[in-house]
């Protein structure tokens, strides 16, 4: 079979990835703390302090629908997460897999692969292997009597404001129909035809993201930048599928250091993190209210989140490294209480 293991009916599944020690982090002789010894178990090696000040290695363990460690490869983890979506979005659903860590533990490696990524190595991310597979499917008997066409958006969020990526990053309006329908007004849908189209869209979004700013990777952190794909037949909508790159989780560590501008960010990404658990968990509880409204992130998202086709995935990417330990344990917490009915 070409795509991955059935789901069941389960609406939402979480995943943790734990990347490579780098040769930074090698070259402080920093220790790799997380071990999975099975493909669903996270365990954290935490380095404690007794009162005569010996130290010794307290365990925590977390559980997950799937957890990858550093070997796993972009197609492995893809297969058990986004790539099951996919087909639920041919079958007219609206999906959205999240990227979720702290700065530099590989969301961007994940869903843009090595390049946006800037790994060595020329793998592809969820990006182009969620585009192979939707224009693979496009064209199978099931669904190509549908006469799908495929239209990407490509926006980023940035201090609750959003960012047209394709239009020079414009700033948009969110507006709320009398329906409650939620309209980003002007966001610019371009058709895209094969895998390349739907790349190089990317491409150009993602030069325009970093224009005028110090660096990528910097403003990437920041804020959260989400790629559609969208499936519409005959011009109605079908399907949609959202990837979501978040905003580090990390918290300012010296907030009285950081200045004005820092903590507004912030504080909106900790608003938008916190409503977007709050959103899944109501989706995974069949909950009749969602409280979308409580961030520009989940407001945008607001399709995904209700309805009986919805379903989503999170990628929790952690840092293998005791320095990271603090940011690691809050990324799994999170990822649990997301996961926990
Ligand atoms: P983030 O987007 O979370 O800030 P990145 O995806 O940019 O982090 O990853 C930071 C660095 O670590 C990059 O150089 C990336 O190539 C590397 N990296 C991340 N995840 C992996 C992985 N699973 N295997 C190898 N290298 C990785
Ligand atoms: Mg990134």
């Amino acid at each position: 079979a070409r795509l991955g293991p059935p789901r069941g009916d389960r609406r939402i599944c979480v995943c943790v990835r734990k990347r490579p020690l780098n040769q930074h982090e090698a070259a402080m002789k920093d220790l790799d703390i997380i071990t999975i010894p099975s493909a669903h178990v996270v365990l954290v090696h935490e380095s404690k302090q007794k009162v005569d000040l010996t130290r010794y290695l307290e365990n925590q363990t977390f559980c997950f629908d799937h957890a990858f460690d550093d070997t796993a490869s972009n197609e492995l983890v893809y297969k058990f997460t986004a790539q099951p979506l996919v087909e639920s979005v041919f079958r007219g659903g609206m999906a959205t897999c999240f990227a979720y860590g702290q700065t530099g533990s590989g969301k961007t490696h994940t869903m843009g692969g090595a390049f946006l990524g800037k790994a060595q190595s020329c793998s592809k991310g969820i990006y182009a292997l969620a585009a192979q597979d939707v224009f693979f499917l496009l064209n199978t008997p099931a669904y190509e009597k549908l006469g799908l066409k495929v239209y990407g958006t490509f926006f980023e969020i940035y201090g609750g404001k959003v960012f047209d990526l394709l239009n020079c990053k414009k700033q948009l309006q969110v507006l709320e129909d009398g329906s409650q329908q939620v309209h980003v007004v002007g966001l610019q849908e371009r058709e895209v035809c094969c895998v390349e189209d739907l790349l190089n869209l990317v491409e150009r979004g993602n030069s325009c993201r970093t224009s005028g700013q110090t660096s990528v990777n910097a403003h990437s952190s920041r804020s959260h930048a989400v790629l559609q794909i969208i499936l519409k037949s005959r011009g109605a909508l079908h399907g949609k599928f959202s990837l979501v790159d978040l905003a580090g989780n990390e918290r300012g560590a010296d907030t009285a250091k950081a200045n004005r501008k820092r903590q507004l960010e912030g504080a909106d990404i900790n608003k938008s993190l916190l409503a977007l658990k709050e959103c899944i968990r109501a989706l995974g509880q069949n909950k009749s209210h969602t409280p979308f409204r409580a961030s520009k992130l989940t407001q945008v998202l607001r399709d995904s989140f209700i309805g009986q086709n919805s379903s989503t995935c999170m990628i929790a990417t952690i840092s293998p490294g005791m320095s990271s330990c603090e940011n690691t344990l809050n990324t799994l917490r999170y990822a649990n209480r997301v996961k926990e009915l």
